[in-house]
């Protein structure tokens, strides 16, 4: 079964961007949605009791990361992570292209047609091409001294040039200037040009922990006793009186910031938010559970009127990569959502994020043929979302039964 072309047929169809159909019928030609419908065809391949739906969108996670069997302990205070997670990449001896490679077919398994990948390193375009799925590569920016900042801006500039976000790869690239604390100012305003003139997307992790808001605020707490700690604390990059909102702020001419995290934005940050659409929180329900942070600010983002998508992050924070389980997860824990909301919150949302809109994220002539199936249970009543959302559904990669 080739997913470049064919008919295929599925008890539910969800595009994402329209009501389910039942029955319903996608084809596909050369990679590309072609028809959607609920027409009779006789020769359409018959999938069978599954919902096909729009590919899912994992828009944060760090690949290296993906051999780890279980998260990295202890998850607080998170310093104490940050330097458990340093000794990991310090110690391991697996090949990192070896790893993301891993990361990759666990995503593209479980659903995953897109991923927001974090790179630390510069790697070849080759580790991550895969004709089943795209990648956004955002390459990671850290450094505090001047000498590390004209580095990193060297590497953000060949990182970029490297390939053009052409409109027909499946890999594209970002920059990431990692965390407000960890990239100098002059730093982020350089990423923040050269994404601005390249046209690429860039994450931050951004209101991630209480200690951030308070080391950017006052220049106390872990964070600052972290950072002495690396020998990496400099008073000079931390004048005091700031707030995740300033940063938002030095970002907001960019096409598409991903904000990951935001789990301790304030009412005024979720406002502003709410006003810059270009901007979308990225939320990582079974971290943020991980960490046991306070409760997600994501409703009320909604309700500001601001983009939110998901992730799953790592697997030094989360079991797996497995966005569905992410989407899982939401609906045990806020029944009160309504079933489209988690699907595009898991689809659209993330496409938009990326900056990809135009070519996945739903089930839509044009797009690409990015799809996922999901097994139905074997019962006859007819509420389309409570049989996708059932507790124990799972998302696999489309077509079903292609060898990964
Ligand atoms: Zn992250």
């Amino acid at each position: 079964m080739s997913v470049e072309s064919g008919r295929f047929r599925a008890r539910w169809v969800f595009p994402g961007d329209a009501d389910p159909i039942e029955n319903g019928l996608v084809e596909v030609g050369d990679g590309v949605i072609v028809g959607l419908s609920d027409k009779s065809d006789p020769d359409a391949v018959d999938l069978g009791n599954v919902a096909l739906i729009p590919g899912l969108v994992n828009t944060h996670t760090h690949l290296e990361f993906s051999d780890l069997s279980e998260p990295i302990r202890p998850a607080e205070p998170f310093s104490s992570w940050i330097k458990s997670v340093v000794q990991h990449r310090r110690s391991r001896e697996t090949q990192t292209p070896e790893v993301i490679k891993q990361g990759i077919d666990e995503c593209r398994q479980n659903g995953t047609t897109l991923i927001g990948e974090i790179a630390t390193e510069d790697h070849d375009s080759a580790v991550y091409a895969d004709p089943r799925l795209s990648v956004v590569m955002f390459r990671e920016l850290l450094g505090l001294t001047e000498q590390r900042a004209a580095d990193q801006r060297q590497i953000a500039e060949t990182h970029v040039a490297r390939a053009p976000n052409e409109e027909a790869s499946r890999l594209r690239r970002g920059l990431s200037p990692h965390t407000p604390y960890t990239v100098r100012r002059d730093l982020l305003d350089f990423a923040s040009r050269l994404a601005q003139d390249e046209r690429c997307p860039i994450a931050i992790h951004l209101a991630e922990t209480e200690a951030e808001r308070q080391l950017l605020s006052s220049g106390t707490g872990e964070l600052s006793e972290m950072l002495q700690a690396f020998g990496e604390w400099d008073p000079a990059n931390f004048e005091v009186g700031r707030r995740p909102l300033d940063f938002l702020h030095m970002l907001q001419d960019v096409d598409n910031v991903l904000v990951v995290h935001g789990n301790y934005l304030d009412d005024e940050e979720i406002e502003y938010l709410g006003n810059h659409p270009q901007m979308t929180v990225v939320y990582c329900p079974r971290t943020h559970h991980y960490f046991r942070r306070r409760e997600h600010p994501w409703l009320r983002l909604l309700n500001a009127g601001a983009s939110v998508c998901l992730g799953t992050d790592s697997r030094a924070s989360n079991p797996d990569l497995n966005l569905w389980g992410e989407v899982q997860f939401l609906r045990r824990q806020f029944p009160q959502v309504a079933s489209e909301t988690l699907l595009r919150l898991a689809t659209s949302s993330g496409a938009g994020a990326l900056g990809l809109s135009a070519r996945t994220g739903s089930i839509t002539l044009g797009k690409m043929a990015d799809l996922a199936v999901v097994r139905l249970p074997d019962v006859s009543h007819r509420d389309a979302y409570g049989l996708l959302l059932e507790p124990h559904s799972q998302a696999t990669a489309f077509p079903p039964g292609l060898p990964s």
